[in-house]
């Protein structure tokens, strides 16, 4: 269940099964196949119906999900009693007699939660891609069940004792390298849950994580019902000037599917800017858009207000570090990420901050010249910035998106782009079936073999946007690769790229390819995962290093051999013009200065919330939000950040609390790679085989900065980063 959401446009976020607030570092011990104790569980079997999909492993290829057979009421029972089976799993490696061993004790327990983790990896990807309100209530009930099942494992004392024996004694025995960093992060999720605490203690966190788990999945249901009641709805045609006629369209539609007949919806995205802000004429509509979506959730005019949850989130968790031995929030999430503490991902952040509010002033006069050019004598307002930039943009790259689009049609782009880069890079190719099931008809699945015509997994790709999928772009696993289990990775990917009318070609934008390529590094990640424990499998890294691999092959996106092949006019085939291509790219480093920006300031926002001791909190949350923008010197008035405080989804329930940082972070080890790389020659096979050996295959099997080393010989430093982002 490793959800990998992306930048672009969104929530990048990963659940994590055990703490039950969504989150990164998973599979742990939900995992794995039935048990070396199955035989004492009691009740095996007997509590579920027969016809129940999830009771068994799926007999389709890779143990695929039956996706047709699967109903919304098998979830609760399955779940119910996978966690039943689980914890009795738990207990019986605990209460062996004999002497724990690594066998007995951490590969047993890797072994269980069998179908906890088949169950789990199905919903959780239908809870974002595919969400009915039957789905959510669901979502609603398990989520502090969830909590209270993995305390259960955490906070099982005898269970610590083995475990804790073992790491005692590491030393004297020979483990290898993965199996010692198993039994590494085994031994810290127990010590971070607080295994070691007083029976009052123990009880205390229990409490606070269910109350975390069900205050984090209100935020999120919230945020959901936010989005519907701040679309904006414009009575006429006339008023959406500077919408092309596909957009227009699909405003009349979107008002047409909520019963509003001859209007036209405006729907915000996850961010603060909304991307019609960028073509739409009317000032005062802009306005409207805008302020719908900056300021959600602060219970204006009546609606939804997110301001309480948000304080009772930060000050339980503030309360719960203080009980686990941490200073704050902030310092226990980051303990067992590359960064290590909230000080060195601050640094990394505020070090940044003048030379991009420099950058951002350039920009602003820009845009300020443009708008006396265009006869105007307002201010710079927010509203303002995306429109008059992209008039800058078309000015000085003389170049708009309708001109790109026609050479970035969808199929084009995936086969002869992604898939083709992948290809020259791994030698792995991909071809699609139509035999196996799927949750939804936008779904396509595609075999993945590698270079010598084995299969290396499945492929599913579902990228259209709808209204019961979340917004932004993510990479989910159905099936997680391990030896251990001999199972082989089933992975999808899921972005949000508009619907084209009926029987229209789908033109992609240039930032859709973007995360195309993106949320392939994510799927390659799990897809090539070559360890034999769960634990370590894939995706499950630091949350500072899983945004690496995806970010690096995005830049193949731009490199000219590859464009060459998949950047064709979907009607003529004809190649996209090098000046147009030229301009597209340099157009690509346009208005980074804002872009770092916003970003900056929700990371150091994310910082600024989470490093509050419980005695801290405030009491009024737009105050804090000003003052701490000021203070780490990232306020302006014209960029906001990315996310404000009442809709910052990563960091009240999408388990990136005091990690919105990441994104930069790991930007930084990718950008460096792939200068390197290209260095080296480029999109070559050497190139590609060792960048798997070091890094894709490796999941967490050992120090992150150990295999970063071992591909690049160096640590990361941040210029590539710099002139990636066109700030140097
Ligand atoms: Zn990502």
């Amino acid at each position: 269940m490793r959800l990998t959401l992306t930048l672009n446009d969104s929530q990048r976020l990963r659940k994590l099964a055990l703490v039950a607030v969504l989150g990164v570092t998973v599979a742990a011990f939900w995992s794995v196949v039935t048990s070396v104790v199955a035989a004492d569980v009691p009740e095996k079997g007997a509590a579920l119906a027969a016809d129940n999909p999830f009771a068994a492993p799926s007999p389709l290829l890779l143990h695929a999900p039956a996706f047709d057979k699967i109903r919304v009421d098998h979830f609760l029972p399955t779940f119910m009693f996978g966690m039943k089976l689980q914890l009795a799993e738990m207990n019986a490696i605990a209460s062996q007699a004999g002497d724990p061993t690594f066998e007995n004790t951490i590969v047993a327990m890797e072994r269980s939660g069998a179908l906890l983790t088949r169950v789990d990896n199905v919903f959780s990807n239908l809870t974002s891609a595919e969400k009915n309100e039957a789905l959510q209530r669901i979502e609603t009930e398990l989520s502090p069940l969830k909590a209270a099942h993995s305390d259960n494992i955490l906070l099982n004392r005898k269970l610590f004792q083995r475990v804790e024996k073992l790491w005692q004694n590491e030393e004297s025995i020979k483990y290898s390298e993965e199996q010692a960093e198993v039994l590494k992060q085994r031994y810290e999720s127990f010590l971070r849950a607080g295994a070691r605490l007083s029976d009052r203690e123990q009880g205390r966190i229990r409490s606070l994580n269910e109350q975390l788990s069900k205050l984090e999945t209100k935020f999120e249901e919230n945020l959901l019902a936010i989005a519907k009641e701040r679309a904006v709805v414009v009575d006429t045609a006339k008023e959406l000037d500077g919408l092309s006629a596909d957009e227009i369209a699909a405003a009349a539609a979107a008002a047409k599917a909520r019963g509003l007949d001859g209007k036209y919806l405006l729907q915000i995205s996850n961010t603060t800017r909304v991307p019609v802000l960028t073509s739409l004429n009317n000032r005062a509509l802009r306005q409207r858009v805008w302020e719908a979506s900056a300021y959600r959730g602060l219970g204006r005019d009546g609606e939804i207000d997110n301001r309480g949850l948000v304080l009772e989130i930060a000050q339980l968790r503030a309360e719960r570090a203080k009980v686990l031995g941490y200073e704050n929030h902030a310092a226990y999430k980051l303990q067992n990420q590359m960064a290590k503490t909230p000080a060195a991902a601050r640094k990394m952040l505020t070090n940044l901050v003048p030379g991009v509010v420099e950058r951002v002033k350039q920009e602003a006069h820009a845009l300020e010249a443009m708008i006396k050019e265009c006869h105007e004598s307002h201010e710079l307002a927010p509203w303002d910035w995306e429109y008059y930039a992209e008039k800058v943009r078309k000015a000085r790259f003389d170049i708009d998106e309708a001109a790109v689009r026609p050479y970035f049609e969808l199929d084009s782009v995936l086969k002869n782009g992604v898939f083709f880069t992948m290809n020259k890079l791994y030698g792995i190719s991909f071809r699609e079936r139509k035999d196996l099931p799927v949750y939804h008809a936008d779904v396509r699945v595609f075999d993945v073999f590698d270079r010598d015509g084995s299969q290396l997994g499945l492929f599913y790709a579902d990228y259209f946007q709808r209204d019961t999928k979340r917004g932004g772009a993510w990479m989910s696993s159905f099936v997680d690769q391990s030896k251990l289990l001999h199972e082989k990775p089933v992975i999808v990917n899921c972005l949000n790229i508009p619907r084209p009318a009926a029987g229209e070609p789908a033109l992609i934008s240039f930032d859709n390819v973007t995360t195309l390529f993106h949320e392939m590094g994510h799927a390659l990640h799990g897809m090539f995962s070559d360890v034999t424990y769960p634990t370590v499998a894939g995706t499950a890294t630091p949350r500072d290093f899983v945004e690496f691999p995806s970010t690096f092959e995005e830049d193949w996106a731009i490199q000219p051999e590859i464009l060459a092949n998949y950047a064709r006019h979907y009607q003529t085939g004809e190649q996209i013009p090098k000046a147009l291509l030229d301009k597209a790219v340099s157009a690509k480093k346009f208005n980074k200065g804002f872009e770092t920006l916003e970003y900056l300031a929700a990371a150091l926002l994310d910082l600024e919330w989470h490093s509050l001791t419980s005695e801290q909190i405030p009491a009024d949350v737009e105050k804090f939000e000003a003052e701490s923008l000021q203070k780490v010197g990232a306020s302006h008035p014209a960029v906001p950040p990315r996310y404000r405080t009442a809709y910052f989804a990563h960091i009240w329930s999408g388990g990136y609390s005091s990690s919105y940082y990441a994104y930069l972070w790991s930007e930084t080890l990718a950008a460096d790679a792939f200068a390197h790389m290209i260095a080296k020659g480029g999109c070559t096979p050497e190139n590609g085989n060792l960048f798997r050996k070091e890094i894709l295959s490796r999941g967490s099997s050992r120090d992150p900065m150990v295999s970063y080393k071992a591909f690049r010989g160096l640590e990361p430093t941040v210029d590539a980063l710099l002139i990636r982002r066109g700030l140097k």
